[in-house]
């Protein structure tokens, strides 16, 4: 057809069309009862990538999202894939001047948004030097903003190491990075996820993860499209709709955090629900509760965890189905398209055998970068690995466990918070001089962060008041469940915050709110 985007690589988008040839019919969406054919999907796919590729977007361009998920989403997703833009899905749990921050950081040249979020996109966008064109997501918005196509074909042929997903994550710094995926990250990702986790065309997949992670797409919606698998789309996580969900669409595969899991097992549903269609139901994202994992198990389905960062694809370790019953926080052995070591993280050298230390990862799917901060890359990398901040255990057998982490991270629902970034929002209120966060363990939320603030000489702020501020400037999930006016926060002897020196208090207190 004329709109042929050439394509001779393994780029995402060229896979797309070649399973669409293979499965044309069978459903490749189901998004609240609306669904779309692998052939619909590739045929609206291609026709987008040829409106946008006639307006000059191609290889080299970033597209940005905030939108929930739904066929639209993805379309644009694949539209994106075929002409070798970057898409770059904006987490919509953002407060605006956090999304304002986003945006400048990304500087796409399109912000595509969904109804829900056209007025929190329409206040950010008034914020910025110089604002991307706005759109509503869906072909006909696209192209009412983009001029007619005058030659479909973009500037040249999709490649390998062009960017596919930039996604933000918050490393240990004030603010969240653009972690840069390439087609062939994602390729490789999915590559051997496919061989590890095999999900053909008789599975159902449901997918509730919100896709602005990267898990929402270079996890489980690839490696089920991959499969010829159908998808099915929710929106926003609601334990009682998930459960009958499951029931009344007879899901074969689900992923999620284990928050969710711990969520759905609590849930008033549970005790009646049908569990009997699951035969995959994948955990990562933060350390699984044994209790969590046992509720499952009890009811007949093995929770199956894996390992992953968005730096590096994102999956890393898992634990093969059947492999269960291993001890808590057990996260499985490598993947076989990435080569792990254990390191000393004093002296950077590798450990052998039983050992504890640094993670580090190399492997194709390790990311291209963070987007405009090649500083930040180079912190994260030492030659062609990646340093995952997170320490592990290696046994004997070669099965890993999450210990610790080395980064400033704390993970509430599936969700990293950058303590950093939680101490300088709350700084930015006028009479805060001063603010120390930390991460306390939560049963269900994994981890919560409680803050400590100091205030200017005689300024009188309630805890009420800092609240509503943090409410104001941060994302629901990175606001502390407690705030604590105190004198002065401690310091080591160089002058750092000594965050650890709090964490006793902030059990206390997280104990007590
Ligand atoms: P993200 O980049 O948002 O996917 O977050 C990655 C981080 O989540 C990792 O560096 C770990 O600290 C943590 N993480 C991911 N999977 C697990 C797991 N199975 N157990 C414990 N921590 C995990």
């Amino acid at each position: 057809m004329s709109n042929d985007v050439q394509d001779e690589s393994h780029t995402i988008g060229r896979w797309l069309i070649e399973r669409a040839a293979h499965t044309p019919h069978r459903v490749a969406i189901d998004d609240r009862g609306v669904t779309i054919t692998y052939g619909d999907l590739a045929e609206r796919a291609r026709e987008l990538a040829g409106s946008l590729a006639g307006a000059g977007f191609g290889p080299g361009s970033r597209i940005a999202t905030l939108a929930g998920n739904s066929i639209d989403h993805v379309v644009l997703f694949f539209g994106c894939a075929l002409i070798g833009a970057a898409f770059v899905p904006l987490s919509w749990r953002q407060s605006t001047r956090e999304l304002v921050d986003t945006l400048g950081r990304s500087d796409p040249q399109l912000l595509v948004v969904d109804d829900e979020f056209a007025v929190s996109a329409g206040e950010a966008i008034r914020e910025l030097p110089e604002p991307p064109l706005m759109t509503a997501l869906g072909t006909a918005g696209i192209e009412r903003v983009v001029p007619p196509a005058r030659d479909p074909r973009p500037a040249r042929p999709v490649r390998d190491d062009d960017p596919l997903l930039i996604v933000f994550t918050s490393g240990s710094e004030a603010a969240p990075k653009g972690v840069i995926l390439t087609h062939a990250n994602c390729f490789w990702n999915n590559l051997a996820l496919g061989r590890a986790l095999p999900l053909g065309e008789g599975d159902v997949v449901l997918t509730v993860l919100p896709q602005f992670h990267v898990a929402a797409w270079n996890c489980q919606p690839l490696l089920a499209w991959w499969g010829g698998a159908t998808v099915v789309l929710e929106r926003s996580f609601d334990t009682e709709r998930v459960l009958q969900l499951i029931r009344e669409r007879r899901v074969t595969a689900m992923m999620g955090v284990p928050t969710q899991y711990a969520m759905l097992a609590d849930s008033r549903g549970w005790d009646a629900s049908d569990l009997s269609s699951i035969r995959l139901a994948l955990v990562g994202g933060a350390t699984l509760p044994g209790a969590v994992r046992d509720a499952w198990q009890a009811r007949g389905v093995e929770l199956v965890q894996g390992y992953g960062l968005t730096e590096a694809g994102p999956n890393v370790l898992h634990c093969p189905t059947g492999s269960a019953g291993g001890h808590e926080g057990a996260v499985g052995r490598p993947y076989p398209h990435v080569s792990v070591q254990v390191v000393d993280p004093d002296t950077l050298l590798p450990l052998r055998g039983d050992a504890t230390g640094e993670l580090w990862v190399r492997g194709p799917s390790v990311f291209a970068g963070y987007l405009g901060d090649p500083d930040a890359t180079a912190r994260a990398m030492h030659g062609d690995w990646l340093r995952t901040g997170d320490l592990v255990h290696r046994d004997r057998d070669g099965v890993f466990t999450v210990v610790d982490r080395l980064k400033d991270i704390f993970i509430s629902g599936g969700e990293n918070v950058a303590p950093a970034e939680v101490e300088h929002a709350l700084c930015l209120h006028p009479l805060v001089t001063g603010a120390a966060v930390v991460g306390v363990a939560d049963p269900v939320w994994g981890e919560r962060g409680v803050a400590f603030v100091t205030l200017r000489t005689g300024a009188l702020v309630s805890q009420d008041e800092i609240f509503a501020h943090a409410r104001r400037t941060l994302a629901a999930f990175k606001v502390p469940i407690a705030v604590e006016i105190v004198d002065r926060l401690p310091r080591s002897s160089i002058d750092k915050l000594a965050r650890s020196r709090l964490r006793e208090r902030a059990s206390a207190i997280a104990a007590s709110a």
